[in-house]
């Protein structure tokens, strides 16, 4: 169940939102702004899901305030309906260049008003769910690929400090599907995310690749302290153990290969690279380890 939905009221006239609060405040959560600087003051602190915004107000109009919502990355997505009395043609057109999704005029019907805000609220909804689905693995709700080179290209370009990338693949997993069957493969694919994710700091960047491969971007103050953290995981995934129906035990174990940002590193590609090779590595000197390159 989703939150109560919360829609700011914007408009100088006492009267105009007296009609919408009548009008939509048994659905929905409503607050109130009387002026457009206290409107980007109430949507930079709260979290809204919809803005009826008049454009004629004094000092800061509704077409200003549209623009600086949309050019700031918190508000941008909180969808604008304008409700004004302007209907001349160019201050309709100019309200959807600065961004509205929606343009009711007053004096408004107000069926048709609250139809057209349920319409935009559903639209964001589903965009949120799409967004959602695009950006999470499915089975281990970690971040897909797509979503974890976002992430890390965005850190690798504001963050390079003590910059590190690891690369994780578990060890001879071919070999658990072949004897234990795919349901398992992927009951084993789950444990590990868990047992990775149980000793990562919030602000470390963590995904699954693609089948039983995953990343972490991370910054850390030495090589000791993320030697420490990576051998934490690798005996934590070690040590663990799951039961079959059969009450087989199946246990598992990862390589993992990790390289730190250099002067020469010239984007996140070849960081992950090094990792890469140094997985690689790992997996040509025995497996259950974790190889450097810095
Ligand atoms: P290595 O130690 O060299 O990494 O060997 P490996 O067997 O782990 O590697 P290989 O790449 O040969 O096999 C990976 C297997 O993972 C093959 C593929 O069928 C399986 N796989 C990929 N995605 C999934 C998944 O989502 N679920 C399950 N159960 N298996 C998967
Ligand atoms: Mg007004
Ligand atoms: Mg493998």
């Amino acid at each position: 169940m989703r939150k109560k939905i919360t829609i700011l009221v914007v408009d100088d006239t006492e009267t105009n939102i007296d009609i919408l609060l009548n009008l939509l405040g048994d659905d929905y959560d409503l607050t109130v702004a009387l002026s457009g600087e206290s409107a980007l003051e109430i949507a930079n602190t709260e979290s809204l899901d919809l803005i009826l915004l008049d454009i004629m107000m004094p000092q800061m109009d509704g077409y200003e305030v549209c623009e600086i919502l949309k050019a700031n990355d918190k508000t941008k997505d909180i969808p604008v309906i304008f409700i004004t009395a302007k209907t001349d043609e160019d201050s309709i057109e100019k309200a959807y260049e600065v961004g509205g999704i929606d343009y009711v005029t007053k004096p408004f019907k107000p069926r048709e008003l609250t139809a057209r805000v349920k319409t935009q609220l559903n639209l964001k909804f589903l965009i949120e769910d799409l967004e959602f689905i695009a950006s999470y693995d499915q089975m281990t709700g970690i971040c897909n690929r797509r979503k974890f080179f976002e992430l890390a290209e965005r850190k690798f370009l504001t963050d390079k400090n003590n910059l590190y990338a690891v690369m994780i693949d578990i060890d001879k997993f071919k070999l658990i599907n072949d004897t234990h069957g795919h349901p398992i493969g992927d009951a084993v694919i789950i444990k590990v995310t868990e047992t990775i994710s149980q000793y990562l700091e919030s602000e470390f960047i963590f995904g699954r690749l693609g089948g039983e491969e995953f990343a972490i971007v991370c910054n850390c103050e030495s090589l000791d302290e993320i030697t420490q953290k990576l051998e934490r995981i690798r005996k934590a995934v070690d040590s663990f153990e799951l039961l079959s129906d059969k009450n087989e035990s199946i246990k598992c174990t990862i390589s993992m290969g990790c390289s730190k940002i250099k002067q020469e590193t010239k984007n996140l590609d070849a960081l992950l690279k090094e990792a890469d090779v140094a997985l690689y590595e790992a997996k040509g000197s025995g497996r259950n380890k974790i190889i450097f390159r810095s």
